[in-house]
């Protein structure tokens, strides 16, 4: 089943219009949310940074958060979904194709379920890395349907045979391509600072607060591209890679190549919680 406006339905019922504003400007937010055991990882913030996309982009929900979350929960229990994840999205709705907001239309959300296991071997080794220019707009803090982007960024990486695109805007490094981005240096995480040029991520705050628990130290600020090229261990982090270490950049490995002690602890912590 999936979630169409506010009804469970099967996937066949649900209909995109040709004139859906998602489809033909990306006019839209959405979320995607992890699932263990049965259970949505970090639901709450989920929807939380779901309105506050919606509301930068005058978008307005068709109904509250409360009934959102009860929804996306019923969504997992009827999929007896134990180990995925949940896409969720909005667009603005359909109308006649016009740049400006329309009169009137209503919101179309969306979501649906998908079993996916954690992804182990990336956790374990590590994945290699590019860099690339970040070219995309300013309000990378909105979760917005609008993903060129990272869609060329990524097919970037996978065609050098890397797992991600790490991207700056001239020296100073933002964020990855669809993951924040962490470095460590002398026993200190350095991670871009929550402002337009990133996507605020839930894994992000959840590694924050692990740090700040365990005693380490993490500066919010933006690091360059030398640093990153000097750092003792790099990491990302997201929804669906979790703390993954970067063993590789650009060719030339990080440390000694293989995941290093803080990040090995900031996962150890992290399991703990999920
Ligand atoms: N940055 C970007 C550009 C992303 O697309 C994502 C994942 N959607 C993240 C960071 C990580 O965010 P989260 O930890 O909330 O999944």
């Amino acid at each position: 089943m999936i979630l169409f406006h506010d009804q469970l339905t099967k996937r066949e019922n649900a209909q995109v219009d040709i004139e859906d504003r998602g489809y033909q400007f990306g006019d839209g937010i959405y979320e995607v949310i992890r699932v263990y055991n049965g259970k949505a990882f970090r639901l709450q913030d989920h929807l939380d940074r779901f309105q506050r996309s919606a509301d930068e982009i005058s978008l307005q929900l068709p109904y509250n958060l409360e009934r959102l979350s009860q929804l996306l929960q019923e969504l997992v229990q009827t999929n007896q979904l134990a180990d995925g994840t949940v896409y969720l999205q909005t667009s603005r709705g359909v109308a006649p194709r016009s740049h400006p907001f329309p009169e009137e239309s209503h919101s179309v959300i969306v979501a649906y379920t998908v079993e996916a296991e954690r992804p182990l071997n990336h956790l374990q080794n590590g994945i290699r890395t590019m860099t690339q220019p970040d070219i995309r707009w300013l309000r990378c803090d909105i979760k917005s349907l609008n993903l060129l982007g990272a869609v060329l960024a990524k097919q970037k990486a996978k065609e050098h045979g890397c797992q991600e695109s790490i991207l700056h805007r001239d020296e100073t490094v933002t964020e990855g391509s669809s993951t924040n981005v962490f470095l460590a240096k002398d026993g200190q995480l350095f991670t871009h600072p929550a402002n337009n040029l990133i996507l605020h991520g839930i894994t992000r705050q959840v590694v924050l607060e692990l740090a700040a628990d365990m005693g380490i130290p993490v500066k919010e600020e933006a690091f360059t591209l030398q640093d990153l090229h000097r750092a003792d261990e790099v990491f990302i982090t997201s929804t669906t890679m979790e703390i993954t270490p970067v063993i590789e950049i650009d060719g030339t490995p990080v440390g000694d190549s293989t995941p290093g002690n803080l990040v090995r602890r900031l996962q150890a912590a992290f399991e703990h919680q999920i």
